[in-house]
């Protein structure tokens, strides 16, 4: 535990019993892998996620968000300073446009989206997380992202409040430029803009996009797709092709089934998946001379 006194005194006088320390943070990723943050607050609101990020800029106490930890490696050794678990989910429809809080479930969104006839989202339908996640990382599958369908992003900075417009936010693959520039700032929200659709064709698209992905992603404690895949071809194939599928350190594997996914079998620490992470990028590289860059993001002390 290392936040300093006066940091914690703030947070504790503001969130009382809410704030925890030691958080494991193993509790809250999809993978189940992860140690302690210093100070663990959940926001279930925007207002809270401000009140938080303020007292935390205040002392200079470093913030990470959370989401759903369904795209980071949580550290063994955990995260210093204050995470923030955004559960703020509150959403509103104007039309074919929607405004929704970056804590709100991005599968949430999609079937909402689904429900007011509005087409354009249905590739989202199987993205675990939250929005605020999938805005930083510019998620996406089956030919749509984030930055195909976003109008505005609401950000919360130490200088105030702001509201992005997508240019600027610098979309890339799986990237956006807060991930790129690692700014003091917390996604409070986004608006996108959709189509009105055909409820029968929607529906029928997430059904079988939601199909296509039970049939090729195992199930089980995993972090997704492990690396990106490098222009033109696919990580999973290449990383089959060296031969890797099933292999086994610890109690991480790479799955049998999709081979850019690896699985938390058997209480995996973050250090047993980070050497699966290192043999699987020589072995590639020496095999098919291939460099594999990480999808998924290292968070905490490493
Ligand atoms: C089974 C499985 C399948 C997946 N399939 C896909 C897929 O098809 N396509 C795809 O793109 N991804 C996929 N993923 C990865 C993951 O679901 C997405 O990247 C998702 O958008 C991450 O959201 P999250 O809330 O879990 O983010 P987290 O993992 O909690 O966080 C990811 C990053 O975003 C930052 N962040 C989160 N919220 C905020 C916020 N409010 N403000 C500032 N920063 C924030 C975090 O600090 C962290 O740096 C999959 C994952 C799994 C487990």
């Amino acid at each position: 535990m290392t936040l300093p006194q006066p940091a914690l005194d703030a947070l504790q006088a503001a969130f009382g019993e809410h704030l925890l320390v030691d958080e494991p943070l193993s509790r809250h990723s999809s993978a189940r892998i992860g140690g302690p943050a210093d100070a663990f607050l959940v926001a279930k609101t925007v207002d809270e996620l401000r009140a938080a990020a303020r007292i935390a800029w205040e002392h200079a106490v470093p913030i990470t968000v959370l989401g759903s930890g369904s795209n980071v490696l949580i550290s063994d050794v955990g995260v210093r300073g204050l995470v923030i678990h955004n559960r703020a989910e509150q959403v509103t429809f104007e039309g074919v446009c929607v405004t929704a809080e970056a804590g709100l479930g991005t599968i949430s969104l999609a079937r909402q989206c689904a429900d007011h006839t509005l087409s354009g989202f249905e590739w989202a339908v199987g993205i675990p997380g939250t929005v605020g996640g999938a805005v930083y990382g510019n998620a996406g599958a089956h030919g749509g992202d984030m930055s195909n369908v976003i109008d505005t992003v609401k950000l919360i900075t130490p200088d105030g409040d702001i509201t992005m417009s997508n240019a600027g936010m610098a979309f890339q693959y799986r990237s956006s430029i807060l991930k790129r520039e690692c700014r003091p700032c917390l996604i409070a929200g986004m608006t996108m803009c959709l189509a009105a659709g055909a409820p029968a064709s929607i529906e029928a698209r997430m059904t079988e996009l939601s199909e296509r992905r039970r049939r090729n992603q195992p199930p089980g404690a995993t972090l997704g797709s492990m690396f990106k895949n490098p222009p033109g071809d696919h990580a999973g194939r290449l990383i089959e092709a060296a031969g890797l599928k099933g292999r086994r350190i610890g109690g991480a594997q790479i799955s049998e089934k999709h081979a850019n996914f690896f699985l938390n079998i058997d209480y995996a620490s973050a250090g047993d998946v980070k050497a699966l992470v290192e043999l699987t990028q020589e072995e590639v590289w020496q095999q098919c001379g291939v460099e594999l860059a990480l999808e998924v993001e290292l968070m905490g002390e490493w």
